[in-house]
């Protein structure tokens, strides 16, 4: 199977989670599925990771262990935050197109992105006085969806029913950084050598927002400018946490 015919397997396995999502909005799948709803706000604990639906729940999550974020002035700030957070390690992955990004933005070798994304995770930990992890991912990355987590506890991957998705830990994070974070991960779902074209003006790629609405409509004013550069590419939903 090539890699064009693995990224077809993915993307038929969620298309009809997808289209029911499109006809009823993201609260009301919920609300019709339900089960083990609240296993995913169990407080976090655990490692600074990145977004990619392939790593494991972490405390902590943005594009590369916050790679895109490398300058020093966002390292000093990062790792306080991380102290408040009473994150437990910092951890990089294979394969990280937040990396791959990283690398194509510095004009480096992008073959060597795995090598960048050690270095930086490594520096990460020793700053922050944590240990350091390598976390070894076997599947194709195949997310066509974005989790922007305001509620800093919301852990998709224990609900089976849910897409994959990329996952950001967003409330601490400025609005202006959290669009960055959403135009890397779209930019990676609509590689090439990913979901591509698949993802259109009909087959949208989504950014699902969970918090409370005051946090939904403070972000999606933001947004606009973003979605009119996708060409209406991406769709924007929102699971109302008010409640929980
Ligand atoms: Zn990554």
């Amino acid at each position: 199977m090539n890699k064009c015919e693995h990224m077809d397997k993915y993307w038929d396995k969620e298309l009809t989670r997808f289209k029911i999502i499109k006809s009823v909005w993201i609260n009301e799948y919920i609300r019709m599925l339900w089960t083990g709803v609240m296993n995913a706000f169990k407080e976090k604990t655990g490692c600074v990771c990145c977004m990619d639906d392939r790593t494991e729940d972490g405390q902590l999550r943005l594009a590369g262990s916050w790679i895109l974020l490398a300058e020093e002035i966002w390292i000093d700030w990062v790792v306080k935050i991380m102290k408040d957070f009473d994150v437990d390690e910092v951890t990089s992955h294979d394969d990280c197109w937040a990396a791959k990004l990283y690398a194509s933005n510095k004009n480096l070798d992008i073959s060597k992105s795995d090598e960048y994304a050690k270095e930086f995770s490594k520096e990460l930990a020793e700053k922050a006085g944590l240990p350091y992890r390598h976390i070894i991912v076997e599947n194709p990355h195949a997310a066509r969806c974005i989790y922007i987590d305001f509620t800093n506890m919301f852990n998709p991957k224990w609900i089976h029913w849910l897409p994959k998705g990329f996952e950001i830990t967003a409330r601490w994070l400025p609005l202006k950084h959290i669009i960055d974070e959403i135009e890397v991960a779209y930019t990676v779902s609509t590689w090439e050598d990913l979901f591509g074209d698949r993802i259109n003006e009909n087959s949208q790629f989504y950014i699902f927002v969970v918090g409370t609405p005051d946090n939904f409509y403070r972000f999606v004013e933001k947004l606009n400018k973003f979605i009119l550069k996708t060409e209406w590419k991406v769709r924007i939903d929102f699971f109302n946490t008010i409640n929980f």
